[in-house]
């Protein structure tokens, strides 16, 4: 039966260990790829993954593939993102599978997502095969590797592939562990069809295209289908694999993993972790859905151009489609006018969304910045999350403030312990536990509030620590901390969109340090403006941005007039990412600059 000749797999590393190149190895040894196709890391497909080198969006790719003992196999390997802030699409394509290859550098060895994806990987029950990548750097130690493997995660890595993603050595003997090694998927070929969704896309043709993985029954063109969550129902127009190419198929039998195109014109009709089944059979019960992971972190984020508003809720929509992690409410701004208050897993989820959106949608953004969700428990006893430090009430009327914390682990080599224990004894960090994992490495836990992570915790580990660092944070609840709200005044006028938190000990040297940096971004205007950072009725600092003296226009008067259109052009270039806010024009930097003040 075909079914047993299926293998569902995904590769998990910590970022850089080198899961695409592997992805891409794998790709070119099944022959899934012409050498003309072939370009390096063909999985990570979107632009913006290639420049930064980084996996956002999971993809599959169906692999024939002849193994030793002759037979014909069909490999689907599912790839997922990296990054800790992905964890949410990692989970998500490992339900789809029923084996994981470990990759480990050889040279670095385990890491804190190493650890953090292999916690995935149990949680869905799959078959870790552990890989040693990069055998052929002159720093590789695959023996201490091995044995960190098996001390630190406690897997058998006795059978850990040696291997070179970049010089292809040890690809074969990969593929026969998936083989041998990986079950065949489980379900019933005759029961109702079961399918879980575990991503779409939105399609302009074609409309929601969904990326299926069949669980029970098979699903085939035609078919009449329903959605167990919303109820919706479908014609099938269109299933296929990846392979890598779109290719349509009569059928996809339980199993196999692929797409579903059934005309679906409204991307909220489709959920990703929803199940298909069949409408005239329906299965009795859904899949177990993913677990719905909640933002940590908020900003506003604003069309420059108004006219924009209607575009950009639709490709926050469409974006949404296929990263349920993703919130969006309207929000209106005083300083920015009619917007959204967007909910991310973190910081970097944060920027690819933003970069996304200007890029595919080609809409300019104004987005503030990013804020972690308070409790306030007020005098007369409400209590309120605030997403947004505008709505944060009058002090008199707050009792308390409580924000979230991470607990988060820091792997590094012993002599960077000081320098560590430093940076998080800055950040509010309380300590917890220290523990060395061999001779040099050291693994530091911390509490932090989560707030000082979104301050830019991350850069400064990286660069304190020479990019030795690795770090994983999970969130453990919510903490009180003497938070004040911050105010920004333009010119006597309190912008809403600068106003942030801050804890009390803090709150005079950032407010003093974010009105500098301000003075340093808004550009001289005609007239004289005042910046001053409050909170309540104190001024806790000022300065003054002096009024601009010349015209620009005046050094070119009566001169060349296509030199003075091409001030007049450059000078609405600089604009575009200025907003008016009030009579003062404020550049994008301005909304950021409260996250580069330490
Ligand atoms: P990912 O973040 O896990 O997807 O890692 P990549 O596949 O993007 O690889 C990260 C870096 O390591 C890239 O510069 C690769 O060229 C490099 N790399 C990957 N595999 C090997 C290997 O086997 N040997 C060496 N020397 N470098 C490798
Ligand atoms: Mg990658």
């Amino acid at each position: 039966r075909q079914q047993e000749k299926i293998r569902n797999f995904s590769i998990i590393a910590h970022i850089d260990h080198g899961k695409s190149t592997l992805a891409d190895r794998i790709l070119e040894h099944t022959g899934a790829l012409s050498d003309r196709e072939m370009q390096d890391q063909f999985l990570d497909s979107m632009d913006l993954e290639r420049e930064r080198g980084i996996t956002i969006k999971l993809q599959s790719v169906r692999l024939p593939y002849k193994a030793k003992d002759g037979q014909d196999y069909i490999l689907n390997l599912i790839d997922t993102p990296g990054h800790v802030d992905f964890t949410y699409e990692v989970s998500r394509s490992l339900a789809a599978c029923e084996g994981a290859l470990l990759v480990v550098d050889a040279a670095q060895g385990v890491e804190a997502q190493t650890m953090a994806n292999v916690y995935l990987a149990l949680d869905n029950d799959l078959e870790i095969l552990p890989v040693i990548n990069k055998i052929d750097l002159p720093s590789a130690d695959p023996e201490r590797v091995r044995q960190e493997i098996e001390d630190l995660i406690g897997l058998d890595a006795s059978e850990a592939v040696l291997a070179s993603a970049k010089s292809g050595i040890g690809i074969e003997e990969i593929l026969e562990q998936v083989v041998t090694q990986v079950p065949a998927p489980a379900g019933d070929s005759t029961a109702p069809l079961k399918a879980m969704i575990y991503d779409s896309l939105y399609d302009a043709y074609k409309g929601v295209i969904t990326y299926i993985r069949v669980v029970d029954g098979s699903i085939k063109k035609g078919q009449k289908v329903r959605m167990m969550a919303t109820g919706k129902e479908f014609e099938v127009t269109e299933v296929g694999v990846f392979a890598p190419r779109p290719m349509a198929r009569e059928e996809l039998a339980v199993g196999e993993v692929g797409f579903m195109v059934a005309s679906i014109k409204n991307v909220k009709d489709t959920r990703v972790g929803d199940t298909i089944t069949d409408a005239n059979r329906p299965a009795e019960e859904p899949l177990a859905g993913y677990r719905r992971i909640n933002p940590m972190v908020f900003c506003g984020m604003y069309p420059v151009d108004s006219s924009d508003y209607d575009d950009l809720r639709e490709a926050l929509e469409k974006l949404e489609l296929n990263d349920s992690s993703l919130r969006y409410e309207p929000e209106t701004s005083g300083a920015l006018g009619f917007g959204f208050r967007c909910g991310f897993l973190g910081l970097l989820h944060m920027e690819i969304i933003q970069e996304r959106i200007e890029r595919e949608y080609n809409i300019p953004l104004i987005t503030t910045a990013p804020s972690v969700v308070y409790n306030v428990y007020k005098t007369d006893g409400e209590v309120i999350s605030i997403e947004n430090p505008t709505h944060m009430p009058p002090s008199q009327q707050v009792e308390y403030v409580e924000e979230p914390y991470v607990k988060a682990s820091i792997m590094v080599p012993n002599d960077f312990v000081g320098t560590v224990m430093e940076l998080c004894q800055s950040k509010r960090g309380e300590y917890v536990d220290m523990r060395y994992l061999d001779a040099n490495r050291v693994n530091i836990v911390y509490q932090l509030p989560l707030a000082e992570i979104v301050y830019d915790f991350f850069d400064q580990l990286k660069s304190g620590t020479k990019g030795y660092a690795s770090f994983d944070y999970e969130m453990i609840g919510y903490k009180t901390s003497k938070l004040v709200k911050m105010d920004i005044l333009l010119n006597g006028e309190p912008v809403d969109a600068l106003s942030f938190i801050v804890h009390h000990d803090k709150a005079y040297y950032r407010g003093r340090l974010f009105v500098e940096k301000l003075k340093e971004l808004i550009p001289r205007q005609m007239f004289e403006v005042p910046i001053q950072a409050t909170i309540g009725n104190k001024v806790v600092a000022r300065e003054t941005i002096r009024a601009q003296r010349k015209n620009v226009l005046a050094k070119c008067y009566g001169g060349d007039i296509s030199r003075k259109r091409k001030l007049l052009e450059k000078q609405k270039e600089g604009k575009k990412r200025m907003k008016a806010v009030g009579n003062v024009e404020v550049p994008q930097e301005a909304f950021m600059a409260v996250l580069q003040m330490d």
